[in-house]
């Protein structure tokens, strides 16, 4: 069988071109960027604070609270501004693939506030916002048990791929596409969505691929933070 051909060349298990600068925005507690490939996503962390309303207090510990929002401008048809149902349901996710890694217990009533905005758009938004949120909260010194990691798999038709853009979001032919955002921290996994249809076996193929992926961010990710301590 011929090999499977990625319509930007890239290996199977090549992630694209990632970058990522801790402190981009100087009045927020901690900030971070990250970039992959075309996709770009900037996280601003507020806190800790009171939270308000006063009824929305937990006083066993602190509360993360993320907002993710895509700029109209961030892809060619322009967005909308103001949430939607897409961009509640991220945010949620992106709490819930964060807060395993933090230790907020230190923090009743108080709140922690993340602000995701997406400036530009080639799929994998939601990932790229979990990495930057990760690395702002690290520099905002919210105490941590490890960085937290994100990437999509994909299937398209049959053949498993790292990183999808946009244009491998939408391929049609065979199958069909797969997209699997996954985050991780210290190994586990603390997030997983699941978009199209996978069997057992390749599935676990793609969590290793994940993995490697993530360790690869992990790397990128703790450079950043050297670089903004330095
Ligand atoms: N997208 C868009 N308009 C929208 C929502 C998404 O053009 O209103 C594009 C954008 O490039 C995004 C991609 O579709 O990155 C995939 O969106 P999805 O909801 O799968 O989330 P993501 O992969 O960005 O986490």
């Amino acid at each position: 069988m011929a090999e499977f051909k990625r319509p930007d060349g890239r290996k199977v298990t090549e992630m694209r071109e990632t970058s990522a600068k801790v402190g981009v925005i100087k009045n927020a507690d901690g900030s971070a960027m990250f970039q992959t490939g075309k996709t770009i996503a900037i996280a601003a962390v507020y806190g800790p604070k009171k939270m308000h309303p006063q009824h929305s207090q937990n006083p066993a510990k602190g509360t993360l609270r993320c907002n993710y929002n895509m700029m109209s401008f961030s892809v060619t048809d322009r967005i909308r501004p103001g949430p939607s149902r897409r961009s509640t349901e991220i945010s949620k996710i992106t709490e819930w693939a964060l807060e395993p890694a933090l230790d907020l217990e230190k923090y009743p009533n108080m709140v922690v506030d993340v602000h995701i905005s997406i400036l530009q758009a080639d799929a994998g938004t939601r990932c790229a916002g979990i990495n930057a949120a990760s690395l702002a909260l690290a520099h905002a010194g919210i105490p941590m048990r490890d960085l937290v990691t994100s990437i999509s798999i994909g299937k398209l038709d049959k053949t498993l791929v790292v990183d999808l853009d946009k244009k491998e979001e939408d391929f049609e032919e065979g199958e069909g596409p797969t997209d699997i955002p996954i985050s991780m921290t210290g190994g586990k996994i603390t997030h997983l969505q699941l978009d199209g249809k996978i069997n057992g076996a390749q599935l676990k193929e793609g969590l290793k691929m994940a993995k490697d992926a993530c360790d690869e961010i992990y790397e990128i990710q703790k450079k950043a933070l050297k670089e903004a301590t330095q």
